[in-house]
Formats: C-alpha cells, structure tokens, sequence
C-alpha cells in the first residue's frame, strides 16, 4: 500500500483505535490545491480558487452483476481539468459545452482531461463495473486488517473516495445531490442529510417497483463522496443536536437502541466542548468486514466490533470525534494528520481520563513508543499520514496525543479548549494543518508557540529525564529543597515544562512546573514541611523515554519486537502442536526477522531477540519460570500470579511475559486447538497486557492485567518509610463542556 489510504482496523478485540477517511492523493497527475488545471494540458485555468464542484449524482447499483450506471451534472468553471473515475465507466458528455479525452491510468482509476468551454452544468454518464476483493494488510507481528478499493456486490456496496465512482477532481471539494437506485429491500447510506432528515421529497418517480431508492445530500464542501448499501435495518431517533441512526445488517433493536443513546451523549459531549456538530445526522452503519471506519456523519464498523459491550464507549465516541477532527476541520495530509492524535486525545484519553485512568492511558502509549518504534523506524508527526502499523499507530496517535496533552498542560484546561473552538470555528469544512493549530493556540493564549510546535511536530526522538543534585536544608522558616533537572539525550534538547511532584510529611502534595529548554535547569524551593518524596512527571504528563522501573514488560515488548523466535512444543498432542505451529507460521508469515522453531531443535532459550514460548508441554517452560514472581505447574495446569487472589474457573488458556535479563519473553498455552486459533486472532491486540487468561475456545478473555511497575530514578525518597505514593487529582477536560 503506498498511498495514505484509509486503514481498516482489524480489531475485533481489545484497544480498539479508529481512523478516519483520508481523502485520495493521486500520484503524479494530481492538482496543486486551488489549480483547476493540470500541469500537462493548461489552456485556460481559471483565475481563481473556484469553491466546491457540485454533483448531481444519479445511481444505479447492481449488486449481482457489480456494475453501476450513473450520470452526473456537474456544475464547475470553464477551464481543463483533470478528473478521475474507476477504469472501464466509459465516461461520455451528454450535454453542456464540454470535451472529455482520456490521460492515462494509474492502477484502478482512469484519468480524462475535461475541457470545459462555456459556462453552465456539464452532464456525464458513465457505467461499469467496480468489484474489488478484500486484501490483507500487515501491521505488526499477529496483527492486519483488510481493506477494499471498492466493491458493489452481493455481501453490500462499499464506495468511498478513491474508489472512482463519481468523477474527481484531485483535491477539490465536493457538494453533492445523490440519488441511489439499489434492490428491494436495500438500503444506501451516503454523507449528510437523507431518507431520515431531507424535508424536500424527492424529484421524479423514476424507481421501479423492483427497484429501492434513497435521496441524499450535502450543501457543505466535502473531501469526498461515500456510498455504503445493503439490506439494512435501519433504526432512528431525533435528538437535540442531530438525528441518530443505526443501520444494521442483522435487525437486534437492543443494540440498536443502545446506540442510538450513546449517539446522543456524545453528540452532545462534544458540541459542548468544541461547536456545533457539522451535520443533520450521525450513524452507525454495520460493514460486512471488520473496519473501523470513520466517515463524515457515519461510522462504518464491522459486525464483530459493534457487538463488542466495550466498544461503544471506545471506539465509537472516537468515530463521533471525527466528525469535528478529519471529517468537519479537513486533513492537509502532505503537512502532516494531526486529525488521529487530537481525536485519540479527545476521546479515547479524555475518556480514560474521567475515568481515573488518564496517566496510565499515557505510559501505554509512551511505552507502545518506545516498543514499536525504532530509531531507524521514526519519523517526525508532520509525515504522518495514516496508520499502516503498530510502530506509526504508536507515533501518529500516541506522540501526537502526548504532544496536545502537554500543550494543554502549558496554557492550562480553559485556554487551551478556548483554543480547540477557535481552530474549529476558523476552519470548518476547510483543510487544516498543524500551523492552523498553532495560530489559534497563539490567539487564544497570546504565547508564541513557534518552538514548541516546531519541535514536537519537525523533530524525532525525545527527551530523556535525569534528576541531579538534589540538596536539602533546613532553616528556621522550614526547607528548601535545591537541584537540577537534565535532558540527556543524544539529540538536542526538546522545549518541556518538567512537572515536579513534591510530598511533605504533612501530607501536603505541591506541584512545581520547571521549565527546561536547554540541556539542564535548576531549581530552588521553599517548602514549608520536609519533604518525604520528590518525582519528575509521575503522571506521564511529558513525551519522554520511559524510565527503569516505571515499564514493566508487557506484550508489546514481545509483538513490537523486530527479531525474535516464536519455539512450539514438539510433545505437544499432534494436534495441539500443531494448532501451535500454525499459530507460530501466521504471526510470522510478514515478519523476516521472525523464527519459528521446535523446542527439540534448541539447547536452550534462543538468546539476543525477543521470544515466544508455546505450550504447557514446551521443554524450555522450566527456564521461562524459574526466578519467575510466577508461578506454573506443568502437570496440573495451574497457575499463581502474586496480585491475582482468585484465578478464573475451568480451563485456562494463560499468557505469561517477564524479561530474562534485558530479553522478553512472553508464554501462552491452551487446552484445545480452537483455543490456539482463537488466541493467534486476539492476542496482538492485548498489547498493553504482562498478564492473561482466557477460557473457551472463542476464547474469551477473564484476567488481564499489567506487572506492577516499581521505583525508577525519576522518583527519589528523603525517608526511610516508603508509604504508598499519593496522586494530584486534577479535574478531566470533559468539565470543560459548558
Ligand atoms: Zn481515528
């Protein structure tokens, strides 16, 4: 995949992160912004950037026979211009002063120069076929997702963007009418406003009585043009901001009605906290495979995924969210998609934030950094494009949600929503860049924030924390604590505000904020108790390298890794074995730095990478356990983890990791084949987890959790007593709603 295409997440599991549409960006023939001519053939370009291409669109989707017939009135200026359709539509001029003549093809799209001569609309027809297949795409060890360019057929249509079934015109905007003609029974979906919320009925009466129809349209300029159709059911319900929807491919009106509510809430969440929402609906559309999809006024998400319980208050506020970011303020992708950061920030961390679970949410993603991305593998946010694996997950949502997280810890809760409104109001339906972003920080705030934005969007790599001497006197008024803080790592230093959280032995907690744009800067301060404890960022409020001890190992350390053994269990039962070198082959089948082999074939765990050890029956088990915090029994299947008080009942499938020295390694084992295809499905997605057990051949997950993390040096300690550590609370930016 070499164009920044959407990305489907297969994901029927845990971690749940959604992307939304990505306009197409068409290599060689496509058009400077605001050039409505192409570099080849200039006659006549216009003077001006000329507003959105309007569309009237009228369809006819055959299923069966893949083919689409449609014409389209489109109303632009005079002038030549470069437009785009799926190979083999045949476009021809029906009417207006217009001249089509074909450039060339690039992959599945067909380009054409249309010389428009007068003004007034130009009519085109065109029809064929558009019938893709669903292909893999690789992310990481385990783990892919599968994507189509497009397809009418049987199991439903999928139509979007760069799938060229509606003329294009490289990066200009669209308005559009659309008029679908699909089977009885049959349903379409398309951006804006529809069946449920167009007041004017539809023109003519074309349809047949074998025939379904549906009307859509949208007024506001729009990326692109997406076409969804099945035989939904099709639920509603007005609320005060929009009309929720929910098709479904199966009817189930509970799941429905559940997310018709939570429609609502987060609808109203976040016009409170950003503006209004920017369209007449928003729905839940079910796809035919595992996506998650977020469209401008809908979400397409895959069957599996919408009936996960924890979904809809993940996933799908975060596909709501992007109706404000990527599907409302428009993407200027070649600067660089700050549209997943602040999405990610806004609704998956905003969420974990209420919950209590806001710094936790961080050191996930400062440790997916840190295990998925190598030095060679980073790259600066401005190149971000879309999510194509776990290690640009780890930077294009993670880095970026870190680096709108300090920002607002810099201008503080209030200014910097009054800055999320401000860029929202000034760039409605227009293309934004991280420029955009800045300015209207800098507006709202009055700071100049040239460094900071330059820094953390231009830049790889980051900083490295060190606290150095550290000194305290007591004096007649109470104490002072003196030091210093250090960035120490190779690159230069980055612009920080270095949190430090003092407790004194009174129980008071005090904050002190130390700013550090060089290498080092001290720090003098007065507290009027001892102190017992001094820490650098303890709540992860920095985009930094993690530090000893705050990481335990998890499963990402292992999937992340670029070299690595996976070692099945040659005693194994045959068809358990089996089950585990299938398991082995697949995870492996895209990664070349990637082994499997049998237990009997080595001496001893493989050394310098990271491994996978399979099965109870795995002759290298003993050296996994011993000096383990763990503990395993072989012959019985059982197993001790120290926090977990009650293992779950029946039989398990476990999932261990530890480091061994400075190597991880992570151990699973099931009763039963199916268990062994269940967990090679699941399991790259529970990343953030040391520990699991699942049950059942699904199998479902029943214990998960992460090793406790311990001291590190960015934690130092002025007693003896080590009490438990106490946390600042602060107030979640979802008070900020008004
Ligand atoms: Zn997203």
């Amino acid at each position: 995949m070499t164009s920044p295409r959407t990305i489907a997440t297969h994901r029927p599991l845990a971690q749940a992160m959604t992307v939304a549409k990505s306009p197409k960006l068409l290599a060689g023939l496509a058009m400077l912004a605001g050039l409505a001519c192409a570099p080849l053939a200039c006659s006549s370009p216009p003077a001006e950037l000329p507003g959105p291409i309007h569309h009237e669109i009228a369809a006819e989707l055959d299923p069966g026979a893949g083919t689409i017939a449609a014409s389209d009135r489109l109303t632009l200026p005079p002038g030549d211009w470069v437009l785009t359709l799926h190979r083999g539509l045949n476009p021809k001029v029906d009417s207006g002063d217009a001249t089509l003549q074909p450039l060339g093809r690039d992959d599945h799209l067909e380009h054409y120069r249309l010389h428009v001569a007068g003004a007034g609309p130009v009519a085109l027809s065109y029809a064929g076929v558009i019938r893709h297949g669903l292909e893999d795409v690789a992310e990481s060890l385990g783990r892919g997702h599968q994507r189509t360019r497009g397809t009418i057929g049987e199991d439903g249509v999928f139509l979007d963007g760069s799938s060229g079934w509606y003329p294009s015109f490289g990066d200009h905007l669209h308005t559009f009418t659309l008029e679908v003609r699909l089977p009885p029974g049959w349903l379409a979906v398309s951006q804006g406003a529809g069946p449920g919320t167009l007041t004017e009925p539809s023109e003519g009466t074309g349809a047949s009585p074998r025939q379904a129809r549906a009307s859509w349209r949208e007024d506001q300029p729009q990326n692109e043009i997406d076409l969804v159709a099945a035989p939904f059911t099709l639920y509603q319900r007005a609320t005060p901001v929009a009309q929720a929807e929910v098709y479904l491919r199966t009817a189930d009106p509970g799941l429905a009605d559940r997310y018709l509510e939570a429609t609502e809430t987060y609808l109203d969440l976040y016009s409170r906290l950003i503006g209004p929402y920017p369209y007449p609906k928003f729905a839940l559309v079910e796809n035919f495979w595992e996506t998650g999809y977020g469209m401008p006024s809908f979400t397409l998400l895959g069957p599996q995924v919408i009936r996960l319980p924890f979904i809809i208050d993940t996933s799908y506020p975060h596909e709501i969210l992007h109706n404000w970011w990527g599907n409302g303020v428009y993407v200027d992708y070649a600067s660089g998609n700050w549209s997943e950061g602040l999405t990610a920030y806004l609704a998956d961390h905003l969420l974990a934030e209420r919950r209590g679970a806001g710094a936790d949410y961080r050191r996930d993603a400062l440790r997916a950094y840190a295990d998925y991305v190598r030095q060679d593998g980073d790259f600066p946010l401005r190149e971000f494009r879309s999510r194509h694996s776990s290690a640009s997950q780890a930077i294009g949502y993670g880095k970026a949600l870190m680096v709108f997280h300090m920002l607002r810890r810099q201008l503080g809760d209030q200014t910097f929503v009054e800055g999320l409104r401000r860029f929202y109001a000034d760039n409605r339906f227009r293309t934004a860049r991280y420029e955009d972003l800045r300015r209207a920080f800098e507006a709202v705030s009055g700071r100049d924030l040239q460094g900071f934005f330059a820094a953390w969007t231009g830049r790889t790599g980051l900083p490295r924390l060190q606290i150095a001497d550290l000194m305290l006197r007591q004096g007649s008024q109470g104490f002072r604590l003196t030091g210093r803080v250090d960035q120490t790592q190779a690159e230069d230093p980055f612009p920080l505000e270095v949190p430090l959280l003092i407790e004194l032995a009174d129980g008071e907690l005090r904050e002190e904020r130390i700013p550090l744009t060089e290498r080092s800067a001290t720090f003098d301060l007065e507290l009027p108790a001892a102190p017992i404890r001094l820490s650098a960022d303890p709540d992860f409020d920095l985009f930094r390298v993690l530090a000893d001890g705050e990481s335990p190992v998890t499963l990402s350390r292992v999937f992340g890794a670029q070299r690595g053994v996976i070692v099945w269990p040659s005693e194994a039962p045959p068809e358990l074995a089996q089950a585990y070198r299938t398991l082995a082959n697949a995870w492996a089948a895209s990664y070349p730095g990637w082994d499997v082999r049998s237990d009997r074939d080595l001496d001893g765990l493989p050394k310098g990478s990271a491994v996978w050890l399979l099965g109870w029956e795995n002759r290298h088990l003993s050296t996994f356990v011993a000096g383990a915090t763990f503990r395993l029994d072989p012959k019985d299947h059982r197993l001790g983890i120290p926090s977990v008080e009650a293992m779950p009942e029946g039989a398990l499938s476990p999932v261990l990791t530890r480091s061994i020295g400075a190597q991880p390694v992570a151990w699973l084992a099931a009763p039963e084949p199916a268990a062994v295809a269940g967990l090679a499905r699941k399991l790259p997605h529970y990343g953030k987890y040391s520990y699991l057990a699942f049950t059942g051949s699904g199998p479902g997950v029943r214990l998960k959790g992460q090793w406790p993390a311990g001291d590190s040096e960015l934690t130092v300690w002025m007693t003896e007593d080590r009490v438990p550590p106490k946390r600042l609370q602060r107030p979640p930016l979802a008070d900020q709603a008004r």
